[in-house]
C-alpha cells in the first residue's frame, strides 16, 4: 500500500515537472519567434518630482502579447528570456524604441526628460551591449543626458572586473545609472560607493505597510537619508496613496512613481501626463 502511494506520488511529481519543463520550452519557443514581430510593445510610467508635482521622466516597461499565451507579465517572461539569452535581442529593441519615443517628447519641449530603461544582467554582459546603446542613441538622436539605465544588484554580484569598466564607459558617455529594486537583493552598501550610480530606486515592497509598520518606516527614512547624503537621487517605487506621498514628502524623498500618479500607459498617452501637475 505504502509502496504504491509512494510510486504514485513519484509519478505525480515527474509529470508535474514535465509539465513545467514543457511550459518553459513552449514559452522559450514563443519568445524566440516573437522577436522582430509586433508582439512586444512598451508602456511608460511617469516619475514625479515630489516637490513640484511635475513628471521629470518616464520608465519604459516591456509588454508581451502572444497569440498563444495571451498577455504574459514581465515578471514571468523576462527571467525566461534571460535564461535562454533572447533578452539580448529584445533588450536591443527596447533601447531603440524607447529612445525614439523619448526623442519626440524631448523635442516637444521636455528638454530635461529622463528616460529610464531596465537592463538585465544577461543583456549587460553581452559583448554588444555598449554598441547597442550607442546605436539606439545615434539612430534616435536622443542625448545620452536624457538616458538612465536601471541596473539590479544581481549584476553587481557577478564580481566581474569589467562590470566596473562598462559602468564607467556608460557614465563617461553622459548616461545616468540607477540601482533598481534597492533593498531586495543582496544589497551591499559598499556598492553605492564603488559604482557610479546617480539614483537609487527603493523597491516597491517597502511601500506596503510603510505607514503602519514603524520598522519599515524607519528603513525607508534611513535609505532616503543615506542616499541623499551620498549625493544620490531617490525614487520611491509603488506609491499608491496620498498618505504614502505625504510621508515621502516629509522625509525629503525626491521622486515618486506609482499608481497614485499613473499606471504604465502606451506611448500615445504620455504627452498629456508630462504637462500635468500632480498635486
Ligand atoms: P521594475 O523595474 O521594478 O518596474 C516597476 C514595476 O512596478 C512595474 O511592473 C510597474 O508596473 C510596477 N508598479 C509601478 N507602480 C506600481 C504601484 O503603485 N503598485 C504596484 N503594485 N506596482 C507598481 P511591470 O511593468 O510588471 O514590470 C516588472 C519588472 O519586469 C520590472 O520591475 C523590471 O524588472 C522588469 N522589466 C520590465 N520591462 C523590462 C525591460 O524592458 N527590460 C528588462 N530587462 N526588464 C524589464
Ligand atoms: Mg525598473
Ligand atoms: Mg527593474
Ligand atoms: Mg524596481
Amino acid at each position: 500500500q505504502a509502496k504504491l502511494a509512494g510510486r504514485n506520488r513519484f509519478c505525480f511529481f515527474t509529470s508535474r515537472m514535465n509539465e513545467e519543463a514543457e511550459a518553459r520550452l513552449r514559452m522559450e519557443g514563443e519568445l524566440r519567434r516573437a522577436v522582430g514581430t509586433d508582439q512586444f510593445h512598451l508602456a511608460y510610467q511617469p516619475l514625479v518630482d515630489v516637490k513640484s508635482g511635475r513628471a521629470v521622466g518616464v520608465e519604459a516597461l516591456l509588454r508581451w502579447s502572444n497569440p498563444e499565451l495571451g498577455n504574459v507579465p514581465p515578471d514571468r517572461f523576462i527571467p525566461q528570456a534571460e535564461t535562454c539569452g533572447v533578452i539580448v535581442a529584445i533588450g536591443r529593441m527596447v533601447l531603440e524604441t524607447a529612445c525614439r519615443d523619448a526623442r519626440r517628447w524631448v523635442d516637444a519641449g521636455h528638454a530635461d526628460l529622463r528616460l529610464c530603461i531596465n537592463v538585465s544582467p544577461r543583456q549587460f554582459q553581452d559583448a554588444g551591449f555598449l554598441g547597442h546603446v550607442r546605436a539606439a542613441l545615434a539612430a534616435s538622436g536622443l542625448s545620452p543626458a536624457n538616458l538612465e539605465l536601471e541596473i539590479t544588484e544581481g549584476l553587481l554580484l557577478t564580481e566581474r572586473g569589467d562590470v566596473d569598466v562598462l559602468l564607467r564607459a556608460l557614465t563617461d558617455m553622459g548616461i545616468q545609472l540607477s540601482i533598481d529594486d534597492f533593498g531586495t537583493g543582496y544589497s551591499s552598501l559598499s556598492y553605492l560607493e564603488r559604482f557610479p550610480f546617480d539614483t537609487l530606486k527603493i523597491d516597491r515592497s517597502f511601500m506596503i505597510g510603510m505607514l503602519e509598520r514603524q520598522e519599515r518606516k524607519v528603513l525607508v527614512e534611513t535609505i532616503v537619508a543615506m542616499a541623499s547624503g551620498l549625493g544620490l537621487k531617490v525614487i520611491a517605487e509603488g506609491v499608491e496613496t496620498v498618505e504614502q506621498l505625504a510621508h515621502l514628502t516629509a522625509i525629503n524623498c525626491d521622486i515618486a512613481q506609482g499608481y497614485l500618479f499613473s499606471r504604465p500607459v502606451p506611448a500615445t498617452e504620455i504627452p498629456p501626463l508630462l504637462e500635468r501637475v500632480y498635486r
